[in-house]
């Protein structure tokens, strides 16, 4: 019998939750509840300093408000939690010195600067390759800029494609070595990196399903590269299209206007989630639904190819 899926939505409350939070809310929870599956709400406030606990609050009442519930996690708790990534460092502590042990992490030394410094290696894609500059000192060197610098942690990458299939962006390959190298699994404050978080906790907490934004679509090979090291199984990924604004651009979390405090005066849940769907491929016309009613509509195949402008009426005063 094919495992129970279970689908998640792991916000980064550092703000209130915005438009494009509740498009990957939303389609996270239809892809989940299509297939009978369960839904995780995980906080990923890894750094609790730029997420206080009031947004986490906000934001599992924005949830409510739009009909999106789940079925363990955030305040409410389950068998698998904390679910706030601020209370999972031992975990993170556990992965990181297996990893340690097995020689794939030296301590880098280098600074913001040095690593986007012009002769670092850019890709097409404006990304920087990390070097590998840390990968060979030697133990005094190590020891001489300790002295001066706490380093963070690096994982060190093969020279390999990795590849899956995502359920919405079809075949998807990376050769690690060449597109990103060795990347960071630990901050030099201490703070674990997204990437290895994001990996243990999905694990940890049994998800079958991950649905995200597609501007996490390039993060998936470093994460399935971990998942193979720490010997999880990997989730099935979904990268969905991003919202844009009636010019084009990326929405921005500094957009107040597409906030849920402002939005949730203008909209009612229904008349949102109808603009939604129909963003998402999912309704012929933006008309008023809720979300139980779009769960047998949901199919990955309905979902834009291409990210999605939003039209104008979204941001003005009706
Ligand atoms: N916390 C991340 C964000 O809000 C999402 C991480 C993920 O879905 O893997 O952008």
């Amino acid at each position: 019998m094919d495992r129970q899926v279970v689908g998640r939505f792991a916000p980064s409350p550092s703000g209130r939750m915005h438009l494009g939070n509740v498009f990957c809310a939303l389609l996270a929870w239809l892809a989940a509840r299509s297939e009978n599956g369960a839904v995780v709400l995980r906080h990923e406030d890894l750094d609790p300093e730029r997420c206080p606990r009031r947004y986490a609050e906000l934001l599992e009442d924005d949830l409510l408000w739009l009909g999106l519930d789940w079925d363990e996690g955030g305040s409410r708790g389950g068998p698998r939690g904390p679910y706030y990534q601020s209370e999972r460092t031992a975990f993170y502590e556990e992965a990181y010195e297996r990893l340690r042990a097995m020689g794939l992490i030296y301590p880098c030394f280098c600074s913001r600067a040095e690593l986007h410094a012009a002769e670092a290696p850019h890709l097409s894609d404006g990304r920087v390759l990390y070097s590998g500059r840390c990968r060979s000192l030697t133990p005094e060197e190590r020891r001489a800029l300790s002295e001066r610098r706490r380093p963070a942690g690096r994982l060190m990458v093969p020279d390999e494609e990795i590849a899956f299939t995502d359920l919405s962006c079809g075949a998807y390959r990376e050769n690690l070595a060449a597109m990103c190298g060795d990347f960071l699994v630990r901050r030099s404050d201490g703070v674990f990196a997204y990437q290895l978080a994001v990996v243990v906790d999905d694990a940890l907490m049994g998800v079958t399903q991950v649905v995200r934004g597609r501007d996490l679509l390039d993060s998936t090979p470093r994460q399935l590269y971990l998942y193979r090291l720490l010997g999880y199984t990997p989730p099935a990924f979904g990268h969905i299209p991003l919202l844009l604004d009636p010019a084009g651009a990326r929405l921005s979390k500094r957009d107040a206007a597409l906030d849920l405090g402002r939005l949730r005066a203008r909209f009612t849940p229904e008349q949102l989630l109808g603009q939604l769907a129909f963003a998402g491929g999912l309704l012929e016309q933006p008309e008023p639904v809720t979300a139980r009613e779009l769960v047998p509509l949901f199919a990955w195949e309905k979902l834009p190819a291409a990210d999605v402008r939003l039209p104008a009426s979204i941001w003005e005063e009706g």
